[in-house]
């Protein structure tokens, strides 16, 4: 059988005379994915590598399962540049299949839980991948069958497939092959091949694929072990999803350096964390603003004092009194500032000055540098689009296209977010430039959201902007326009999107039907005046809708 492999990536890679910096100062070296785990079982194999549902799997125990499934893949005819697609939640076999993949030299692309046929459609187009890998119905939705359909609509007969927690057929079951006896060794590959596609939301109508390598993946954990100061007595709390940055580097990467472990959460439960954190004895945890909201509140109503040194907030504004309320519970809570294309922009650990780590998004990550490119209509202001630059830069996006947009030929990458930077290198993010909906630390683009709508024949213009929300910091509300005469209402619109197979999550909250939308003189909607509309409805008490 001959694999399918990842399409190439084209874009300005960071000159060689900075690449070259970054290795004189130890940021990159020549080490590969490809050995985490058989390193990690050589170096610490008593000791816990992950902790998850009433499952504990030393590093030793876990590089026997790589190998295990390592070896079906290899069966397969998966290896260098062949993509591997995965879909799960955070459970242990995915943690396994997760460095399989990476230990027979082939490209992760985990997908999250919450991608639905329209998202896996975009993915698997765009990646090609040579295997699969997901679960039989969960929470309602049938990935499995998902995967199938979209693979035989789009020649993938061939692409072998791989069912955790289930059997079905024409997929090889997890627990079949972890009872067997398969082998395999780790890959050779070299250290700036691809290794990892990350999806990620912009302002164009899909999610964008953005590509590492081991190069930029290692320079990050190693920034961040640093950091930290994470050794192999120390334990992660994961309840982000393995496939979003956070949950990769913190569950995954990070313990597989550093000998630490990692507990993983198949879903967040504020109480049941404070449990897992005590019992446990977690010692650092990442997530959004709203997990650290609810985890202070949790520890308070529990009146428990967790031994966390560090929880690392990010991916979304995190305001002061959050801050504040995690310090009175003993949760030493930083905040930094990245993004999957460019992962610690900054970085800062819990012993940090209380005022730097609330006021701030901390520091500039060793190596990385930044500039704050001023809009030239704003007049003289330190305020404008962070734009970056660092050891841990992806390698580029999938998409020509997106690289042209993003990346300029000294390397440097645009964020599409505002901020400022200080004499002493602190980051402060203060807005952005991009459509994007940030649903508690989750981003869709608002784009992706209005292209289905206008899919309806009834929608003849459709606008989704970002509106304030208590919980997640920011919800999906709708404003459209009928074609004439049509009086077709929001459940029929939610339902549209839903057939369109959209993950429910970027469903607008609420809809507003216009005659028409406020636009520009150059045809551009005004998404601020209808941000600012649903302001003034609330603050006279009326409904969004
Ligand atoms: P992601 O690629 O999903 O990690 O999202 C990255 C985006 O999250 C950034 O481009 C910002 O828009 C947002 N973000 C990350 N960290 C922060 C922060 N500390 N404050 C505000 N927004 C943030």
């Amino acid at each position: 059988m001959t694999a399918r492999t990842l399409p190439p990536v084209n874009a300005p890679p960071v000159p060689a005379a900075v690449r070259h910096d970054y290795r004189r100062r130890g940021f990159v070296t020549d080490q590969t994915v490809t050995t985490l785990a058989s390193r990690a079982a050589r170096r610490w194999p008593e000791r816990p590598a992950v902790i998850e549902g009433g499952r504990v799997i030393t590093h030793r125990e876990l590089l026997r399962l790589v190998e295990q499934i390592g070896g079906w893949l290899s069966a397969q005819g998966v290896g260098a540049g062949h993509a591997v697609c995965w879909q799960s939640p955070n459970w242990w076999e995915a943690h396994v299949v997760s460095l399989a993949i990476w230990h027979v030299g082939a490209v992760s692309v985990p997908l999250a839980p919450i991608y639905r046929e329209h998202e896996l459609r975009h993915v698997i187009a765009l990646t090609q991948p040579a295997a699969v890998v997901t679960t039989p119905t969960y929470r309602g939705f049938d990935h499995a069958d998902a995967f199938d359909t979209i693979l035989s609509e789009s020649g993938g007969a061939e692409v072998a497939r791989l069912m955790l927690r289930g059997t079905r057929p024409g997929w090889t079951s997890f627990a079949e092959l972890a009872a067997g006896d398969a082998r395999c060794t780790a890959a050779q590959v070299q250290a700036d091949d691809p290794c990892l596609v990350l999806f990620t939301s912009g302002t164009t109508a899909a999610a964008k694929g953005a590509v590492h390598s081991s190069t930029s993946l290692l320079a990050e954990t190693r920034q961040l072990v640093d950091a930290w100061r994470i050794g192999c007595d120390d334990v992660s709390y994961m309840p982000a999803p393995l496939q979003h940055i956070t949950g990769l580097l913190n569950a995954i990467t990070i313990p597989a350096l550093s000998g630490a472990c990692s507990v993983l959460a198949e879903r967040w439960a504020p109480d049941r964390a404070v449990m897992d954190m005590q019992r446990h004895q977690v010692t650092w945890t990442a997530g959004a603003t709203v997990f650290l909201e609810e985890l202070s509140a949790a520890a308070e109503a529990a009146r428990t004092r967790l031994a966390l040194q560090t929880f690392v907030c990010g991916g979304a504004p995190v305001a002061r009194p959050v801050m504040e309320r995690a310090e009175a519970q003993g949760i030493p809570a930083v905040r930094v500032y990245g993004m999957t294309e460019l992962p610690t922009v900054t970085v800062m650990d819990g012993s940090a000055p209380f005022d730097l780590r609330a006021d701030t998004d901390g520091a500039l990550a060793p190596g990385v540098e930044a500039r704050i490119v001023p809009d030239a209509d704003d007049g003289p202001t330190t305020e404008g689009e962070i734009v970056v630059r660092g050891p841990e830069r992806m390698l580029g996006y999938l998409v020509d296209a997106e690289n042209v947009a993003a990346l300029d030929a000294e390397g440097w990458f645009a964020t599409g977010d505002l901020g400022r930077l200080d004499a002493a290198g602190h980051v402060t993010v203060t807005g952005r430039t991009k459509d994007v909906i940030n649903r508690g630390g989750e981003k869709f683009s608002a784009r992706e959201i209005e292209d289905l709508l206008l899919r309806h024949p009834d929608v003849r213009e459709a606008a989704v902007v970002a509106a304030p929300d208590e919980r997640f910091g920011e919800v999906p509300v709708a404003f459209v326009v009928l074609a004439g005469g049509r009086t077709g209402g929001a459940p029929a619109l939610a339902h549209h999107l839903q057939q369109q197979g959209l993950a429910r999550q970027k469903t607008p909250v609420d809809w507003h039907v216009r005659g028409d939308l406020p636009r520009t003189p150059s045809g551009k909607v005004k998404k601020f005046v209808l941000v600012d509309e649903i302001a003034r409805r609330r603050k006279q008490g009326g409904r969004d809708g």
